[in-house]
């Protein structure tokens, strides 16, 4: 196990522009590894490269019925559907907002050894990579937001115990922590 502190809103890794990847060594595949086990740790369904403070377009992903990772992703929106659902953000732990997403994508990118690597999504995962993708570009769910929601939102966020201490990194388990008491609360 490899898991990594988790960076917060506040960080400004997360508002940069992640770089392209060139190099595929035994750093890049490590990378790989500690995002993923830093994800299950955290409890999420996805994590991108400046979400433990590596500047680098990589994202892993795994939703319970697909899991992977994409190095330097891109996405094409299929159709016209979309879908508003609950959102989180494992670096703006124990809060969810509704986010409208396009419903179905085709992703492109390379694994860890430079293969190419293409896939469709729909649902869940296509959330997924939109919201990771997002990362790479410094975006995060909180812009997706309608200005009320948004609004409230930040409210929120400040009113947060880790943002009024001014924490602006996490440990894994204490990101789950936050997200399953916030699942409590909603439910
Ligand atoms: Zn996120």
């Amino acid at each position: 196990m490899t898991v990594q502190p988790v960076r917060l809103f506040g960080d400004p890794v997360l508002r940069a522009r992640a770089d392209e990847v060139t190099t595929f060594d035994r750093e890049l595949r490590q990378l790989v590894t500690d995002l993923t086990d830093t994800m299950h740790a955290s409890g999420g369904v996805g994590m991108a490269g400046p979400q433990i403070g590596v500047g680098l377009r990589v994202f892993v992903y795994d939703t319970g019925d697909a899991a992977g990772h994409l190095v330097n992703p891109s996405y094409e929106v299929l159709g016209e559907e979309e879908q508003t659902g609950p959102e989180g953000c494992l670096s703006i732990p124990g809060l969810r907002y509704d986010v409208t997403r396009a419903l179905r994508l085709r992703a492109r990118g390379v694994d860890f050894r430079g293969a190419a690597v293409e896939f469709e999504a729909a649902g869940l995962l296509a959330r997924c990579v939109q919201h990771e993708t997002d990362h790479l570009d410094g975006v995060l769910y909180l812009d997706r937001l309608t200005p009320a929601t948004r609004k409230e939102a930040m409210r929120a966020v400040r009113e947060s115990t880790w943002f009024t201490m001014g924490k602006t990194v996490m440990s894994a388990a204490e990101v789950a922590t936050a997200k399953s008491a916030a699942a409590e609360r909603s439910s």
